[in-house]
């Protein structure tokens, strides 16, 4: 048995380097990724019809001969290859553009194919444009079939795809595994993994496809919760590092110029309680947008720098790593502390002075983004490990960092609320820690609903904040127009009314395309108000805060998850200042409109998520998939919540009944889970 996540695609017939290279874009570097990549729809070709029968305007498939083939030249270039194909029943035209290739296919005339492709009428003639054809016989991987429909990149084509697939199915299917147990197979009714490999590409039937992508999700979801699991007890058999107080604390709360809430006060000491055992802490924060979880990051790391340990702050976006760092340095000025910024779009001349001096231990804290996690940044004693916004992470990039020589805790922050259900997958591996209240004299978020033709009167209402020398954000789905998307409006656009209505003021745009220079310097601009308008796409979604801001109005508000769209409205209301969230809604469907009333009612994030929920399930309310939720190839953490009801139970089962997975039913789903995760965090994590 070969292990086929070890088996470089360069082994399969027919790929060479180049191909390789092209396959990579999509993520697939191994047999066991290629055979995980799987189709996104089918089109049912099995269904063979005769010509006088054709279904015109859709796609059909005919068997056949090539009667005469001809080529045409209507300019100098531009070649046209016409091939009159018939059955008993008729002829139709095949047509294919710029292939000179095309013509030397059809040598021989007595060949039989199969023919699919969408039929066209025009000129008195049927017609199929560069259809998918394959001569009859041998084994078929594009018209006579249910016919995968995949993903695709630059250079590859369906065809191309469904042949590389076709052999190294045949190739490697003695070497297809169950990793499932056999008796779980049994109980849900799944196919054995070779059966659900090649019924997934190539099915039998429409509903063996519905078999097999079952099976390989729940495959991935069981493997993933095994892993889970292990993970976090391997964790916590390990000590972690032992902080004591530091009378740097008190100092550090009488400065503030607030008392924490009771809510902070107690995740405090619940984390503290961590730190000050030898028990290796792994734990998440969670608290609603603007309860202050931040402040909370800065003790901890005040008090693993004062223990002679450095520590690190890693958030999802340059922009609020920028943002807590100046925050850092202003509140922890006088503590005689060295604090550093790594970011990517910082010169390397300037970050290998920052990597120098963690090293070398100079560098007391360090707070940064993805930077953080490369493989040459390293740390001389690192003691802790804090990520912001988690949800943009994934759940073995958090490992990452700590995977070095030290054991730092690590402690993950969370504004998103998440049901239970998710938060026991998605930090199945962390104990939890909650914030539950705001702080004191926050004006509750005054939230509107109106519809697009309602644009003036919001416009009046933005009027009215910034006459008061107050900023508003505006926000919308795209950055450029798009065809495909009507009634979609994009900054670009929204960008020219704001100008017009409001000149007296100064306007400014951010987008996710732009360099972090510029995002920066606008945001600086911004948070100085010099720019009392700002129009974005969501790349203020989390963590900004700029408290003059005071009016958030969201554009095509239903073309967001309303998780995000309440940390959008996180964005204000963060000072003394009355402030709103506007939702525009764009589509005049009456179902966004519910929806998007819910936000309208409570304030709370929690809350939000419990009505979205039982409405829609947890798609809908986390919005697009998320980066943080990408590391399935074939589940949808959130389409696939069933699944992971019922993997996170029978992992639950066969840990408690055998922990060390000793028995011969889970010595395949041991070594590949072991194999699997020594593959992605090096060996330390799992012994
Ligand atoms: P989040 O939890 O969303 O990250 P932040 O940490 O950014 O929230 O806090 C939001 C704002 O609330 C900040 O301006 C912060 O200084 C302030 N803040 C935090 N704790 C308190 C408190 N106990 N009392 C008053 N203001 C607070
Ligand atoms: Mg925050």
């Amino acid at each position: 048995m070969r292990n086929l996540n070890e088996i470089p695609l360069t082994e399969v017939k027919g790929i060479g380097e180049k191909k390789a290279e092209i396959f990579k874009k999509l993520n697939i570097q191994t047999v066991e990724d290629l055979f995980l990549h799987i189709p996104r729809e089918y089109e049912d070709r099995s269904f063979v019809v005769k010509i006088e029968d054709i279904a015109l305007f859709k796609r059909n498939t005919i068997r056949g001969r090539v009667k005469r083939v001809t080529e045409l030249r209507p300019k100098p270039k531009m070649l046209i290859t016409k091939a009159l194909f018939s059955d008993e029943t008729g002829s139709i035209m095949l047509i294919w553009y710029n292939q000179p290739y095309m013509k030397n296919n059809f040598r021989d005339l007595s060949k039989e194919y199969l023919v699919s492709g969408p039929v066209s009428f025009s000129y008195g003639e049927l017609k199929i444009e560069n259809p998918e054809m394959e001569p009859c016989g041998k084994e078929m991987v594009s018209a006579g079939i249910i016919a995968p429909i995949y993903d695709l990149t630059k250079g590859l084509t369906q065809k191309s795809l469904r042949k590389t697939m076709h052999d190294a199915i045949k190739e490697y299917q003695e070497d297809l595994e169950n990793f499932i147990p056999e008796e779980l197979i049994q109980k849900y009714q799944l196919y054995d993994k070779k059966k659900a490999i090649r019924e997934i590409h190539f099915p039998e039937k429409q509903d063996n496809a519905v078999v097999a992508r079952e099976t390989l999700i729940f495959e991935e979801l069981l493997l993933f919760q095994i892993s889970i699991y292990l993970l976090r007890e391997n964790i916590q058999k390990r000590d972690g590092i032992l902080f004591h107080a530091v009378p740097e604390e008190e100092i550090f709360l009488g400065n503030l110029p607030f008392a924490l809430t009771d809510s902070q006060k107690r995740v405090l000491q619940e984390i503290k309680e961590d730190l000050y055992s030898e028990k290796r802490m792994n734990r998440l924060l969670q608290g609603d947008v603007g309860s202050g979880k931040t402040v909370i990051a800065m003790i901890l790391l005040l008090i693993c720098a004062k223990n002679g340990y450095q520590g690190a702050l890693m958030a999802p976006t340059e922009i609020l790593a920028k943002q807590h760092y100046d925050n850092f340095i202003k509140y922890l000025d006088g503590f005689s502390l060295e604090i550093r910024l790594l970011v990517g779009s910082m010169s390397a001349k300037e970050k290998n002075e920052v990597k120098k001096g963690l090293l070398d231990g100079s560098v007391d804290l360090v707070i940064g983004t993805h930077a953080l996690i490369q493989n040459d940044v390293e740390m001389k004693a690192c003691g802790l490990v804090v990520t912001d916004e988690q949800h943009r992470f994934g759940v073995f990039q958090r490992y990452r960092l700590s995977s070095k020589e030290s054991k730092p805790d690590i402690l993950v922050m969370s504004a998103t609320p998440i049901p239970r259900t998710l938060a026991l997958t998605m930090y199945g591996d962390l104990d939890i820690s909650t914030i539950d209240t705001l702080p004191p004299g926050r004006q509750t978020i005054d939230t509107y609903l109106v519809s697009r033709n309602q644009i003036d009167r919001v416009f009046r209402f933005i009027e009215k904040n910034v006459a008061l020398g107050r900023q508003a954000y505006l926000v919308c789905p795209l950055i450029l127009d798009s065809e495909n998307l009507e009634n979609v409006i994009s900054v670009e656009t929204l960008l020219q009314e704001v100008k017009r209505a409001f000149r007296n003021y100064q306007v400014g745009f951010l987008h996710g395309k732009m360099k972090a220079d510029e995002k920066n310097q606008i945001m600086e601009a911004f948070q100085q108000n010099k720019i009392q308008i700002l129009l974005s796409t969501t790349v203020i979604e989390v963590g900004i805060d700029v408290p003059n801001a005071t009016v958030m109005a969201v554009f095509n508000a239903e073309r967001f998850g309303l998780a995000q769209l309440h940390q959008l409205r996180g964005r204000v209301g963060r000072g003394s200042h009355k402030s709103a969230c506007i939702l525009v809604e764009g589509s005049g469907n009456q179902d966004s409109v519910e929806r998007l009333k819910i936000l309208t009612m409570t304030n709370n994030g929690l809350k939000v998520a419990e009505m979205d929920l039982e409405r829609r399930g947890p798609g809908e309310f986390l919005g697009h998939r998320q980066h943080g939720l990408m590391e399935f190839k074939v589940a949808d953490m959130m389409k696939n919540t069933d699944f992971l009801i019922s993997t996170r139970k029978e992992a639950e089962y066969i840990l408690k009944e055998d922990p060390p997975l000793k028995k011969p039913k889970y010595k395949k789903m041991k070594e590949y889970v072991f194999r699997k995760y020594r593959q992605m965090l090096g060996k330390e994590l799992l012994s």
